[in-house]
């Protein structure tokens, strides 16, 4: 199959919604990172997305939809006053809430949950594709299962080339990591995946917020997720990633890299004059940046043939909690204090 990689003129759009309408798979931007989308009602252009990916069958899609009218056949009943708080607060945005599903939502999409996981993106790209499509799309992130999420089309392009018809390009990604997944079955709600929404911003609209033991924590042995693809090995450069956090991280890295062939070393802006001429990929001055310019870094990194890659943590607060989510699986948990 050849791709197509296209800007978002009216006229990719409209050639971009009949693809999805017709069953087929199209990559675009999202404020988050570039999904890989289908109709979210159609099983067998679902199909298409897990077979692209190569992703496992048993990791359920998230929905996208334009505006609150498409909430309504995707779910069992009423969203409740926690639901629609968030909502209020958050759509269209990096928010993703977890409903009881509709029976019109296929066993595909939700990996054979009752659940369907549901999100209304904020980019133009986003908004303008779901409408010309007329249908719900279901988009996981666009990288091949288990490497970095694509920020940018060349990095759709990279793993998804031959495998998809279309890919619009919408430039680089603003928040750079996943939305944060709530599950609301509980009393507070839930964080299953940290992401664009931070913690403090929940919590300004309803009251107490949990964060779930997978978010910052390996798995137990035979332990199972809510989120089920936080069982994952995920996010991951060919290299081998570790994450150094703590008051001794320019120190430690420094010894690593020293006594390590081939190594690549991301940092902070103003932590790399203190690598001096060591190879090192810049990952922004704060919380933010480092999550929009993380993925990009670490595909970075392959491109560079770098086999061992040094890694600045941050704290795990904000957006730095969705980074430093991220970077654990990155780093399959390989972390120095
Ligand atoms: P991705 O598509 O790569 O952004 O990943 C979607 C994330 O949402 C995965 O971690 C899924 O496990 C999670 N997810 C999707 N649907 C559900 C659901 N019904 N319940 C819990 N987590 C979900
Ligand atoms: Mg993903």
């Amino acid at each position: 199959m050849k791709t197509e990689l296209l800007f978002p003129t009216p006229e990719a759009l409209a050639r971009a919604g009949e693809l999805l309408r017709s069953g087929e798979v199209v990559g675009f931007p999202t404020e988050t990172v570039y999904g890989l989308g289908a109709n979210a009602m159609d099983e067998a252009a679902v199909e298409k997305i897990f077979a692209a990916k190569g992703r496992p069958g048993d990791n359920p899609l998230i929905v996208h939809i334009a505006d609150a009218d498409g909430l309504a056949p995707l779910i069992a009943s009423e969203p409740d006053p926690h639901a629609r708080a968030l909502m209020d607060a958050f759509w269209p945005g990096p928010l993703t809430l977890i409903f009881p599903k509709s029976a019109a939502v296929p066993a595909r999409v939700t990996a054979g949950l009752d659940t369907v996981a549901i999100r209304m993106p904020s980019h133009p790209v986003a908004q303008a594709l779901i409408r010309a499509a007329g249908v719900p799309v279901a988009a996981p992130s666009a990288n091949r299962s288990g490497r970095p999420s694509p920020t940018t089309a060349a990095d759709v392009l990279e793993d998804m080339d031959g495998r998809v018809p279309m890919i619009l390009d919408g430039g680089p990604c603003r928040v750079g990591v996943e939305s944060t997944v709530v599950d609301l079955s509980g009393e507070a709600p839930r964080v299953l995946r940290p992401g664009g929404i931070t913690r403090a911003q929940i919590e300004a609209v309803a009251s107490a917020c949990e964060i779930d033991h997978a978010v910052l924590n390996p798995l137990g042995e035979g332990e199972r997720p809510r989120s089920p693809g936080m069982k994952y090995k995920h996010y991951a450069p060919r290299g081998e990633v570790t994450v150094f956090c703590g008051e001794n991280t320019v120190k430690n890295i420094i010894r690593r890299y020293d006594a390590t062939p081939n190594a690549l070393i991301l940092a902070l802006e103003g932590n790399l004059p203190f690598y001096g001429k060591r190879r090192c990929i810049s990952l922004g001055s704060d919380a933010e940046s480092m999550a929009a310019n993380l993925f990009h870094a670490l595909r970075e990194a392959d491109r560079l043939g770098a086999d061992v890659i040094l890694c600045e943590g941050v704290e795990p607060v904000g957006v730095g909690l969705a980074v430093m989510n991220r970077l654990f699986r990155a780093a399959a948990f390989r972390v120095v204090e």
